[in-house]
């Protein structure tokens, strides 16, 4: 019997979360659960630590640490509430960490997490985009694995492995499109939140949906792709894919280009996180291209989708500016969920607010949370005044 592997789940409440649930409850011959969090659905919490015979459950609110403890009341699981708590769950000596909390609020377990030298899952792509080099430095200095669980880049994780020696000339990171991938600009300052929301291929958080709709997703994960895979800026190429099966494309220096495919469910780049180098079985429904017939390629239009043209120039400018961007966008993205701005305002708030705080060079972490912090301070007194 080969000895199981511990799993700790940061965001287990989440789009993420909960398809990791899913694995982890089909697979509990290879593993255990140490930690769960959430943010503040202390009753889902409670529930998934208990369905899972967790060993700890900690809650992001830490006014919530009282309900979450009679929810919790008559097992032996652990409970903490609050920041510290998260960052402490995130020590606890688990094999494999899957980092799913939404946004940069994410960034501190992670780094603990990385700290002792897990193995972590990284689903929460804002926390490379804003601490970028020096989270991947933390990686490399306490030998830590960082495995991406976002699917283009597990796609190439994918590709490459066995084969990063060889030359790699272009990533080509597909994008579905989102869901307003045909509509003019016009059609698109009057759209609704809803409509934002209804993501054609994918089922995931509100935040992430909208920045599927804006496509500033394809734009962190330019950014992610930049920081994971050894490739320059002006190699990673995006590509629109609305079908969503063709996840990334690796193209070598002999014109031979390796994909990776399969449904769009999350569950399939998870699993292959939590069992590299091995494969573990998933039940997701499998690719019957006979019934798909045709996979269609575009280009990403700038013009109509200006988020993108905002990353790339973070990217390539560098220093303090993908933190800057970050934070922007989801200051933006909450006010749009808040019904407080329209949906073109989002992608000319990041810009606004990317001129106006500029770049610094980054040093230090601490200027990744103090840039953050400022960032959204601004971006809120912005979205007030206007
Ligand atoms: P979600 O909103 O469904 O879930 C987010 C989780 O994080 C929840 O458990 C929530 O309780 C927790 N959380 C939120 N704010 C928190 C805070 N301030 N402190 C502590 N915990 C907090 O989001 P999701 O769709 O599961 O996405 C999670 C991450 O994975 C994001 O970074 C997203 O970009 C990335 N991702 C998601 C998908 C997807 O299909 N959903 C795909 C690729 C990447
Ligand atoms: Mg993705």
């Amino acid at each position: 019997m080969t000895l199981k592997k511990s799993v700790s789940v940061f965001g287990v409440t989440g789009s993420i979360g909960t398809s990791t649930v899913d694995i982890l409850r089909n697979h509990s011959d290879k593993y255990s659960v140490d930690a769960v969090t959430a943010h503040r659905n202390v009753q889902s919490l409670a529930s998934i630590a208990k369905d899972l015979n967790a060993r700890c459950a900690v809650i992001g609110d830490p006014d919530l640490f009282h309900e979450l403890r009679e929810a919790l009341a008559g097992t032996d699981i652990e409970v903490g509430a609050g920041e510290t708590a998260l960052i402490e769950a995130a020590e606890r000596p688990s094999d494999i960490v899957i980092a799913a909390i939404v946004g940069a609020a994410g960034l501190k377990p992670t780094l603990a997490a990385i700290r002792r030298g897990a193995r972590v899952g990284l689903a929460n792509k804002e926390t490379l985009v804003c601490a970028g080099a020096l989270m991947t430095a933390e990686v490399a200095k306490h030998n830590a694995t960082l495995i991406p669980v976002d699917s283009e880049h597990s796609a190439i994780f994918q590709v490459l492995e066995d084969k990063a020696d060889k030359q790699v000339d272009r990533i080509l990171l597909t994008a579905s499109g989102g869901p307003f991938r045909e509509r003019s600009l016009v059609d698109m300052k009057s759209v609704t939140r809803k409509q934002a929301l209804a993501h054609p291929n994918w089922e995931m958080g509100a935040k992430i949906s909208i920045d599927s709709a804006t496509m500033m997703n394809k734009g962190l994960e330019l950014i992610e792709a930049w920081h994971l895979f050894p490739v320059a800026e002006e190699r990673i190429e995006i590509v629109v894919h609305p079908q969503s099966v063709v996840h990334s494309m690796v193209e070598y220096c002999d014109g031979s280009v390796l994909a990776q495919l399969g449904s769009p469910d999350m569950r399939t780049p998870i699993a292959y996180a939590l069992a590299w180098p091995d494969r573990i079985k998933v039940d997701v429904p499998r690719l019957d291209f006979a019934m798909i017939g045709s996979l269609n390629f575009q280009k990403p239009d700038t013009n109509r989708f200006p988020a993108l043209r905002l990353a790339r120039q973070a990217l390539q400018e560098g220093g303090t500016l993908p933190t800057v961007l970050n934070g922007a966008n989801e200051v933006a993205v909450e006010a749009f969920l808040q019904d407080k701005i329209g949906f073109l305002e989002i992608a000319e708030i990041v810009e606004t607010v990317m001129e106006k705080i500029g770049r610094e060079d980054l040093t230090s972490l601490n200027q990744v949370f103090e840039t953050d912090a400022l960032v959204r301070r601004q971006t809120a007194a912005h979205i007030a005044a206007v």
